[in-house]
């Protein structure tokens, strides 16, 4: 018998593995020099910390974390820090790979990294995850900053989480640096837009895939699994926009009516309740088969492999937006292709979150800040240009999305290795 939580388990598939696969791919379709191949299948520099933390009962704990930078051919590195119980380090270096190829999709001056800590964050009290993310902050402090590699909020870490980390980097200084990370609050440097930026940038790219495909965004169906920052926002938006948010989940379980979710009801129960399955009238839902219930769009936002080729001859969905990182493996992407499923990649789909995290920084630096009106046209005016690129290079080239997104993102950063040289 399966159970159900052996059911809503994804399967196991080493990602960075994903992730170089992929690489190997475009490498092979754009004609890739062997070199630059070979030099970007390996991450610039990666750190493994012990990080003891004095617990509440006065025990103490130590917990492992890391810091992988990828690449940093086109700026400083750039990249989330992710607080879950399954971090690996080679989870660590996908995604610091993905974020590379992230930045460069979208244009942006910066290189890729990803930090991650093995912890079971919701289990810790507010005073136990301040020492742990500041203790993090001190042992990976010479390898981060303005200049070199800055992180910002993923997997179950917030702005709070970001304020500590800009305050434990800013004690050793012996000066407020804002520029160390982005995500921050607004009071001590964040940016406008910046909470809402990776679903608002999802967004812009589902507008423009349904303007490609003359399919009506309003009054289309949609699913979001994940109800965090970028799934529960993601749901927001789209609802804001007239589409029929049919279907949640969180790490609890999913919801579904056909007839659509009232989405602000849901967001207020996971606020007091923790989760979505408190919500009343809907039914109750598998946390991953809630990507196979019937609609248009799906947005998966929450967690690495959960399509794989079994659910992708099952996705219902026309449009696939990938608000999370990684959610489709490579068997996956050739069933949705060949089914004729239009897949907005995540390196494209999620682009928006790094991108205000760029004009974050950009105003901690110079010190003036811009209103959320400014931000917004900015985000949509970089994500619109980045679907257009990739989507003609999609159509010329006769290749999907996924590939073309890596045609320009690996094209970049393979030219600006080129041009660089290699050292010494
Ligand atoms: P978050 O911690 O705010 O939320 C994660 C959500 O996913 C929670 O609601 C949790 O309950 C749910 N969840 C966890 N495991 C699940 C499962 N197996 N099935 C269904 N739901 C599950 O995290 P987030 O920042 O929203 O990140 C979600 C995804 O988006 C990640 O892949 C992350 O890398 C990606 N992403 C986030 C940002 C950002 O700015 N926050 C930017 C780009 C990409």
């Amino acid at each position: 018998m399966i159970t159900m939580e052996a059911k809503s388990k994804a399967p196991e598939r080493n990602i960075y593995a994903m992730a170089l696969e992929q690489l190997d791919h475009v490498a092979k379709v754009m004609h890739l020099d062997p070199n630059i191949h070979e030099y970007l299948k390996y991450p610039k520099r990666e750190l493994t910390v012990s990080i003891p933390v004095r617990m509440d009962d006065g025990t103490l704990k130590v917990f492992t974390g890391y810091r992988v930078q990828h690449n940093q051919a086109l700026g400083p590195s750039k990249g989330g820090l992710r607080f879950h119980p399954d971090v690996t380090l080679d989870e660590v270096r996908a995604l610091a790979m993905w974020m590379t190829w992230k930045c460069s999709v979208v244009g942006l001056p910066y290189g890729g990294a990803k930090g991650g800590v093995i912890v079971d964050s919701k289990k810790m009290s507010k005073g136990e995850l301040e020492r742990l993310t500041r203790r993090f902050t001190a042992e990976i402090n010479f390898m981060i900053g303005p200049e070199k590699d800055i992180p910002a909020p993923d997997v179950y870490t917030d702005a709070q989480v970001m304020a500590w980390i800009m305050d434990t980097y800013s004690m050793e200084k012996g000066y407020s640096v804002p520029g160390v990370v982005t995500g921050k609050p607004i009071c001590i440097g964040g940016s406008q837009g910046r909470r809402e930026a990776t679903a608002r940038g999802a967004l812009y790219t589902m507008q423009e895939a349904c303007k490609h495909l003359k399919m009506n965004l309003k009054g289309s169906k949609a699913i979001v699994q994940g109800f965090g920052n970028a799934g529960s926002i993601a749901a927001k938006l789209l609802s804001d926009e007239g589409v029929v948010v049919v279907g949640v989940s969180d790490s609890s379980g999913g919801i579904y009516n056909e007839k659509g979710l009232n989405v602000d009801e849901v967001i207020k129960i996971k606020g007091e309740t923790g989760s979505v399955m408190h919500y009343s009238n809907a039914s109750k839902v598998d946390r991953r088969e809630i990507l196979l219930q019937p609609c248009d769009i799906l947005v998966p936002a929450a967690y690495e492999n959960q399509i794989d080729e079994e659910y992708a001859r099952k996705i219902h969905a026309k449009i696939i937006a990938e608000a999370a990182n990684g959610p489709t493996t490579p068997e996956a992407d050739r069933i949705l292709h060949e089914r004729g499923v239009f897949l907005i990649p995540d390196i494209l789909a999620n682009a928006g979150g790094v991108t205000v995290s760029y004009f974050e920084w950009v105003q901690d630096i110079q010190a003036l800040f811009w209103s959320e009106n400014e931000i917004n046209n900015k985000l949509k005016e970089i994500m619109t240009r980045a679907f257009a690129n990739v989507l003609k290079v999609s159509l010329d080239r006769k290749i999907d999305m996924r590939t073309a997104a890596y045609v320009v993102g690996v094209g970049r950063v393979a030219e600006a290795l080129t041009i660089r040289g290699i050292y010494p």
